[in-house]
């Protein structure tokens, strides 16, 4: 039974299906390791026995019901959300203060696909306020400690979803990523992550941080486990204007696939300083571990990239201080007790109910969309965007994937960089420019750094070739054990 926990989705799928383990007992194991152990790790911060294991009991029906005959190779297998989605009857905080009350009337898009696929709620996971962060340290509930050692940053936004798989909390996780929220976590925490293409998962019923960029994705220990998940999150969906209406896809279907002629770019500007040497060693050693599986790599150039930490830290604020003028005390969230009219009663409910991070995006985003610098900033961070995007294009012309580092160092010790805002930025300088291209990018761990944490490897694809990178990552993940470690004193 313990072993399960390390299992992958489709031996679990294997296991509930020939009732070697029913639903209610898998939920059970996890729920139960959750109580021992997440009070020191903090990642869930929201848990409903008796909601998760009712999911469960009905996962069992279906599977008994079934008989056998196919039905969703994830039905009755736990996931957890990222309390960013909203889901009905649980509370869905954002990590925020303003939103500790707040219980969604519905469930996000990927909850309600993930439910129908017949997958069962473990509960909601701790993030960054709002997704802003790389560390997991500005949300309200407290910072998440990092499995491999707890007094590390697992990484953010999605530091909960990530530190949750590590532990073994969970076999599946949802993340987000608006500049690197699923990557980033993945790498710090010795995990896959994959962030979509914008538009192939809908944002329906995800709060909203920046719009342009948001993407939702999957979370778990290996690429094929990721290729499941996205199978059943991505689809077209009415409810966001931004979703992609396009032919269904299995994402799992090159898997397989040998990587005889694959050309991996090496963008020189991924290679250069601030990348720590111990995350070199690892990424040069998986690059050559790619060579012997028959790929060929080749330096390419995406000469804009430089500048996407500061153009990303205008549009993301930007758009964030537009979307979250919503919470205003008012229609939902935390309210101010006191109040002389409706104007304090606004600015106290905003002043009390977001964290110093929060308010420092929608301060520098009011003012990047104000008169007379629109222009200067706002506009001008827009030019750089399409210089980034037509960067990669002219990079795949060349290449079939790009390679690189996900994050320039292993996961740091709480307190380093949160002092900091601009160190805590640089963490995603590899991540962010495929958010601001609208690429799909995914992280797989390829070994371990200094204090023996892990080191996460990047994908990146051209737009809609998921299952090309899961393909790549996958062939990896078969000649390599990375993402089968745990940390041992959690087993
Ligand atoms: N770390 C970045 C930020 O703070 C990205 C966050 C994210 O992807 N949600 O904005």
């Amino acid at each position: 039974m313990s072993d399960l926990i390390n299992s992958s989705l489709r031996e679990l799928s294997a296991a509930l299906a020939t009732r070697q383990v029913s639903a209610v007992e898998l939920a059970t194991l996890f729920l139960d390791r959750i109580e021992k152990l997440n009070p020191s790790l903090n990642a869930f911060v929201t848990t409903d026995r008796a909601k998760t294991l009712a999911q469960a009991r009905t996962a069992d029906e279906k599977i008994v019901g079934a008989g056998g005959s196919a039905i969703s190779p994830l039905c009755g297998i736990p996931v957890a959300h990222k309390d960013i989605f909203c889901t009905q009857g649980w509370r869905t905080s954002c990590g925020s203060k303003m939103l500790t009350n707040f219980v969604s009337p519905y469930d996000a898009h990927v909850v309600e696909k993930l439910a129908a696929a017949g997958m069962v709620t473990l509960g909601k996971l701790n993030m960054d306020e709002f997704a802003m962060g790389s560390s997991n340290e500005t949300s309200y509930f407290g910072p998440v400690k990092n499995p491999w050692n707890v007094s590390c940053v697992p990484g953010g936004s999605s530091g909960g979803s990530a530190a949750a798989i590590a532990a073994r909390l969970t076999p599946a996780a949802t993340g987000t990523d608006t500049g690197g929220s699923i990557r980033q976590p993945a790498a710090l925490c010795g995990l896959s992550g994959l962030k979509p293409t914008y538009g192939v998962v809908s944002r329906y019923g995800m709060i909203a941080f920046a719009s342009s960029l948001d993407q939702a994705g999957p979370m778990a220990k290996s690429a094929s486990d990721c290729a499941l998940l996205l199978n059943a999150m991505a689809g077209f969906d009415t409810r966001d204007s931004t979703s992609l209406q396009r032919p269904v896809e299995d994402y799992g279907r090159d898997l397989e696939k040998p990587l005889a002629g694959l050309r991996i770019g090496l963008p020189q500007e991924f290679f250069g300083a601030g990348m720590d040497a111990d995350v070199r060693a690892a990424v040069d050693a998986a690059l050559a571990e790619y060579r012997r599986l028959g790929a060929t790599t080749l330096e390419v150039r995406l000469t804009n990239s430089g500048l996407s930490v500061p153009a990303y830290y205008v549009i993301a604020p930007a758009e964030a201080s537009s979307n979250l003028s919503r919470f205003d005390g008012v229609r939902y969230g935390y309210r101010a007790p006191e109040y002389a009219d409706l104007a304090e009663m606004y600015s106290r409910s905003r002043a009390q109910g977001f964290g110093a991070e929060v308010k420092r995006r929608i301060l520098i985003g009011t003012y990047v969309l104000s008169h007379g610098y629109y222009d200067a900033y706002y506009l001008q961070a827009q030019k750089i965007r399409r210089l980034i995007a037509a960067d990669f294009q002219a990079a795949f012309q060349q290449c079939d994937v790009i390679m690189g580092p996900t994050s320039p160092s292993v996961a740091f010790a709480f307190g380093a960089k949160s002092a900091d805002p601009v160190q805590m930025y640089l963490s995603d300088i590899y991540t962010i420019s495929t958010n601001l291209a609208g690429l799909p990018g995914m992280s797989l761990p390829c070994g371990f750094g200094a204090n023996n944490m892990p080191v996460g490897l990047q994908i990146i694809g051209n737009w809609f070739d998921e299952a090309r990178m899961l393909n790549v990552a996958h062939k990896y993940q078969q000649v390599t054990d990375w993402h089968t470690r745990m940390p041992e004193t959690l087993k």
